[in-house]
């Protein structure tokens, strides 16, 4: 392809794009969220070896619709309720045009710094717009950092190793810690093994290698962290693959939002048992906007306990982060101040689309020392002063995340994405209206940021799983299930930016006409 014909068919593309979102916007399309597929279906239409000769565009072309887009799950149709969203917009598709342009992979700020510093800046801009702590700033004096990572994911794995090492680091340093290493069977056998670690950095050092300690499974062997029943499954994932003991926190009903959230004295009673056991509590992952049912872990209750009890405060706001820009949803931000880490997914609420996932350190240069090793290639002769943002992050190459942020927030800007995030917490309220109008429904918990927790009254899990099942099933609209303490509900979480009241009003009658269906079979 030239650049002619890059010009002729990147245009085309971006016409197949603008179609493509004004078909989910017509109801009369028939377009449904849920594609009509069984698995397999379109592996069937892509050849089973890969062409011998190129193939024309116009070949390739002709193939969007019967192999990507009948194959797809229309995560922003209006009547797309699962999971959480996922937001876009055609400035944030723009950046990433341009970001596969620039083809950049800006791992360190000499091989990128546009790259480095338009994600420094943008990142500041959310520390305003979301209310943060000035300290997160990366133009603050002081250590404060924010960087883009792909996913909440990979940020709540990054907040566990740092916190892991700045553990280790602790640990070898308190005084306390050295006196109970003198007197215990098993200090004894920990201050043993820290002793020939100790030795080990020292040699390690002196022959110009990182120090690999902070990272060594036998000094974190007894560390534990927690996190609530309720966190997200990535959360346990990521203690998983990091090797460290995890405790989930049973959460119970808060007085404030009535969901499901970890209280102040179940954290105390674990640490206290904890440290009973001989294990080294180090790390609280909290999260504001659980997955189930957008339950908030209360900072403010929380945060002086990890602060007392020397334990690093990381905060997993993923779905809920957004919220902070609407000053009515402030209440989740009290406590923000013991945060030594937080992470939200730009990309499920500010019109930004996957992948966008900030996170910012109290202490960012504390952190980045726990992943820096360096390699005469990578290393330039601006390291001293400039962001080298690969120290943050398990890749080496990143993309050019900041140019969504920095297109969505000047083109858009902030006002737009207020009314778009009240605009779903409304509709939301308004479907937790409409379902119970009949009496045949009850909620699980009261609707929160755009999720409503729901079910049949006086029914088991059994009949409420077969609602959900056969609703997915018609595909008129998608929901998905959840469980929280063995109680099984439907959620319905407001996702696309064209849901409107009548898409709200179609899914309590699809929801309706189909209970009643069940219910007059049974
Ligand atoms: N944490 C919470 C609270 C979530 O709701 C989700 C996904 O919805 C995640 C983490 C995982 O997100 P990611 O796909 O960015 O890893």
């Amino acid at each position: 392809m030239d650049p002619e014909q890059f010009r002729k068919h990147g245009k085309e593309m971006v016409d197949f794009v603008a179609n493509y979102w004004a078909s989910l916007k017509d109801r009369n399309s028939g377009m449904t969220p849920l594609p009509d597929i069984r698995p397999g279906d379109v592996s069937k239409l892509v050849p089973s070896s890969p062409p011998k000769n190129p193939e024309d565009w116009k070949t390739i072309f002709e193939d969007l619709d019967k192999v990507v887009v009948n194959g797809a799950t229309h995560w922003h149709h209006p009547r797309f309720f699962a999971y959480f969203p996922t937001a876009c917009s055609y400035q944030a598709i723009m950046a990433d045009i341009l970001s596969g342009g620039i083809a950049g992979i800006g791992f360190t700020w000499k091989s990128c710094p546009s790259m480095t510093e338009l994600e420094m800046s943008t990142l500041d801009w959310l520390v305003d717009l979301l209310g943060l702590p000035e300290h997160f700033k990366n133009a603050a004096e002081g250590p404060g950092c924010g960087i883009i990572q792909s996913t909440a994911s990979d940020s709540t794995m990054i907040a566990i190793m740092a916190a892991r090492a700045a553990a280790v680091e602790k640990v070898k340093q308190e005084p306390t810690f050295l006196n109970w290493m003198a007197a215990t069977d098993l200090g004894k056998t920990i201050k043993g093994i820290l002793g020939k670690v100790r030795q080990n950095t020292t040699e390690d050092e002196a022959s110009g290698l990182p120090p690999p300690y902070y990272h060594d499974p036998t000094v974190f062997e007894k560390f534990v962290m927690y996190c609530s029943d309720q966190a997200h499954s990535s959360v346990e994932k990521d203690a998983m693959l990091c090797g460290v003991r995890m405790r989930k926190l049973k959460s119970s009903r808060d007085a404030e939002l009535g969901n499901f959230s970890v209280s102040k004295e179940t954290l105390e009673a674990a640490i206290k048992e904890d440290r009973a056991r001989g294990y080294v509590p180090f790390l609280l992952v909290a999260t504001v906007g659980t997955t189930c049912s957008c339950a908030v872990d209360h900072l403010d209750e929380l945060g002086p306990i990890c602060q007392q009890e020397g334990l690093w405060l990381h905060v997993d706001a993923a779905y809920a982060g957004s919220f902070f820009v609407c000053p009515e949803f402030g209440y989740m931000k009290r406590g923000m101040e013991y945060v030594d880490s937080f992470n939200y997914n730009a990309h499920k609420g500010m019109f930004i689309n996957f992948d966008c996932s900030p996170l910012w350190f109290r202490d960012g240069a504390h952190a980045s020392k726990f992943f820096n090793v360096d390699a005469v290639y990578l290393s330039h002769e601006h390291q001293a002063t400039a962001y080298d943002y690969r120290h943050l992050q398990v890749a080496l190459g990143r993309r050019f995340r900041s140019l969504k942020i920095w297109f969505v927030l000047r083109n858009m800007g902030i006002e737009k994405i207020r009314e778009a995030l009240r605009k779903q917490n409304e509709l939301a309220r308004l479907f937790s209206r409409l379902i119970v109008e009949n009496g045949q429904f009850e909620l699980f918990v009261p609707p929160h940021l755009g999720l409503v927790c729901f079910k049949i009254k006086n029914a088991n899990n059994a009949q409420n799983e077969v609602l959900c099942n056969t609703l997915n099933e018609d595909r008129r609209i998608h929901l998905v299930p959840s469980n929280v303490h063995g109680t099984y509900f439907l959620r319905l979480a407001v996702c696309s930016q064209f849901t409107k009241e009548e898409d709200i009003i179609f899914a309590r009658d699809v929801i309706y006409e189909i209970n009643s269906k069940i219910r007059s079979q049974v």
